[in-house]
């Protein structure tokens, strides 16, 4: 079985993105709306926005499950304030249940957060808890940065956090860590402020010491964990020079990468510096890079095409597929069990 960990629903209907306007139009006069009821998209609108998008390609490029949540960057925390998160994603996190009952053996959401900067994540737990209990998602998108490019919250391992892990701890679900659009216009949002915090949010953990608090806490590193398997030489040795365990004790019982990274090099060499326990098979389609590859005639997004042709054998390459991910999404193992998978 092939599992993708990392799918967002950039295909909504249009409607979606209309709701968004009106309200961000009317964010200093709430009251003249829209209400949430004013949104309406028919399970036939879902239902052929996947199928002829998301689940056209997972059908031809041969995955068969996408851990799905809201498009990242309409995620957009730094917009108005905590009842306008609250709000704009209780509506994302009900239309991926929606999309998840309609396709329940090719998607399973993770919840995005109604965080806005400097809010108490506290704020958060009432939908997170939704989510999980009443929708069945197995993981949350976790922004470190609300402000959307300016970073104004404490890192990662700050107290200010433990609320949100507390909840993740106790219902066994990892975070994606994963930003939201840039308004900064210093860093691009998928191809500067994406990856700047995949570094960031690794650095963060290397300095602190999280994971002795929370021994079975789980963050997904995304898009192949930025700059970090590249660098994996500075990073082993700044951890020696801060006094800290081996990266391999540190931070590998509890931090994972994904495969979205959009050439054969870049996987060879991640494949290759990070355990394979630690990789998750993903392709973050359709994001942020849709074309093709003039290079090989292929999407550059395609990404089973790289983990294919990786170095790997056959039992390591079905733990990136497969086995990594029921053991770090617990909730999706179980779920899976429970439809005979
Ligand atoms: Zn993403």
């Amino acid at each position: 079985m092939i599992i993708d960990c990392h799918g967002h629903y950039t295909t909504a209907p249009k409607a979606l993105e209309q709701w968004r306007k009106a309200q961000i139009a009317n964010l200093a006069t709430p009251e003249l709306g829209p209400k949430v009821a004013d949104l309406r998209i028919s399970d036939d609108e879902l239902r052929e926005s996947i199928e002829t998008n998301q689940l056209r390609l997972m059908r031809e490029r041969g995955s068969d499950l996408t851990i799905f949540s809201p498009r990242a960057s309409f995620m957009a925390h730094h917009i108005g304030d905590l009842r306008t998160s609250a709000t704009w994603a209780g509506i994302c996190n009900e239309l991926i249940h929606r999309v998840a009952q309609l396709f329940p053996e090719h998607f399973i959401g993770a919840a995005m957060l109604p965080q806005s900067p400097g809010v108490d994540p506290r704020t958060s737990i009432a939908e997170l808890e939704r989510c999980v209990r009443d929708y069945g998602f197995v993981a949350i998108n976790l922004n470190p940065d609300p402000s959307g490019g300016h970073w104004k919250e404490p890192p990662l391992t700050d107290r200010w956090w433990y609320p949100i892990y507390e909840k993740m701890v106790e219902y066994r679900i990892p975070a994606m860590v994963h930003v939201s659009t840039s308004c900064n216009a210093c860093f691009h949002t998928t191809g500067a402020h994406y990856l700047n915090a995949d570094t960031t949010a690794f650095m963060q953990c290397l300095t602190g010491d999280l994971f002795k608090d929370f021994p079975t806490l789980k963050f997904v590193i995304p898009h192949g964990g930025g700059a970090v398997p590249y660098h994996w030489g500075r990073f082993r040795g700044l951890a020696q020079e801060l006094g800290k365990p081996l990266l391999q004790q540190h931070l590998l019982n509890n931090i994972y990468f994904d495969t979205c990274v959009y050439h054969q090099p870049g996987i060879d060499l991640l494949t290759r510096v990070i355990p394979v326990d630690n990789i998750l098979f993903a392709s973050e389609m359709i994001g942020a890079v849709k074309g093709i590859d003039p290079q090989t005639g292929h999407s550059f997004d395609d990404t089973r095409r790289y983990v294919e042709a990786a170095s790997i054998d056959p039992a390591q390459r079905a733990l990136i597929y497969e086995g990594n991910a029921r053991r770090v999404y617990p909730r999706l193992h179980a779920a899976l069990q429970a439809q005979g998978r």
